[in-house]
């Protein structure tokens, strides 16, 4: 379905982006990976894309807090695959305390990781596919990019700002061809949420099993994870041309969380 279709998906080396970056490939799409990690878990990830789905697939190493690293990427990117036709935005850090206690440099790298890495990955990215007439542009925001938990003030202000980004993008692109949606996923079990749990846990005094319990799934009334196979087929089918009337939207995958 994406056959010839070139897509780049940040912090791809673990978790949601990681598990989009196996759909696209699925479906047939080069793949540019990004994130950190262990040098040869990243490239055993690499191959196996490669060898399980007959693309290709690079892997880029830039850091999303730095605008010259993230062009240096789409330059990479273009360079060995050819010109971008799906940009996923979805590198991201989390971090839990009462705002009064906030770390200002955790409130500045959530905010530059995401949500300022898909302004630069769009402005440097959109300008071919608007020539070309074609592009897909998926930002991972949240639930929280609709709704607010406590303690979760930069990854909040973050989430909801993928939501405004993505929607004047969505205005802007409209006639070219191009749809940038924000799928906003209820809690999945990665490596982001497990490192959450005890900091949540100290922050509400509560026990580890108590936050999956009562904190994590609380509000997620089907009480399951959403899980990266869900999450692949939904990016999927919003980079299908079924979906070309879907743009701006902020897709909730939460098990019902936002519908209370
Ligand atoms: P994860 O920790 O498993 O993966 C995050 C990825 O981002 C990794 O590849 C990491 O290397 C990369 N990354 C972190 N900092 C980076 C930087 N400075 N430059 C480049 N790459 C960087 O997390 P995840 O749970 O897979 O989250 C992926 C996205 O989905 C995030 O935007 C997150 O906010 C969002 N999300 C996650 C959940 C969830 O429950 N897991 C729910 C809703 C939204």
């Amino acid at each position: 379905m994406l056959n010839g279709k070139n897509a780049v998906v940040t912090g791809s080396t673990s978790g949601i982006g990681l598990g989009l970056a196996e759909a696209l490939a699925k479906a047939g799409a080069n793949i540019a990976l990004n994130g950190f990690g262990d040098p040869a878990e990243i490239e055993k990830s690499r191959a196996r894309l490669e060898n399980d789905f007959g693309v290709q697939v690079i892997y880029n190493g830039a850091d999303m807090t730095k605008p010259h690293e993230i062009e240096a990427l789409v330059d990479e990117a273009v360079a060995k695959l050819g010109s971008l036709d799906i940009v996923v935005n979805n590198a991201g850090i989390q971090n839990v305390d009462p705002i009064e206690e906030f770390p200002v440099e955790k409130w500045d790298a959530i905010l530059a990781i995401n949500l300022s890495s898909a302004f630069h990955m769009i402005r440097t990215t959109v300008g071919p596919m608007k020539q070309r007439k074609w592009g897909r542009i998926i930002n991972l925001a949240s639930a929280h990019g609709l709704v607010a938990s406590p303690f979760k003030s930069a990854y909040v202000a973050a989430k909801h700002g993928m939501v405004g980004l993505t929607k004047t993008v969505a205005l802007e692109t409209a006639e070219f061809g191009i749809t940038c949606n924000a799928i906003c996923p209820g809690y999945v079990m990665t490596p982001l949420v497990e490192k959450q749990i005890p900091a949540t846990a100290e922050a509400r005094g509560l026990t580890e099993v108590e936050v999956v319990r009562d904190v994590l799934l609380d509000a997620q009334s089907t009480k399951q994870f959403v899980t990266l196979e869900q999450l692949g087929a939904l990016a999927t089918f919003l980079c299908s041309d079924e979906a070309a009337q879907i743009t701006g939207a902020a897709l909730p995958v939460d098990g019902g969380w936002t519908a209370h």
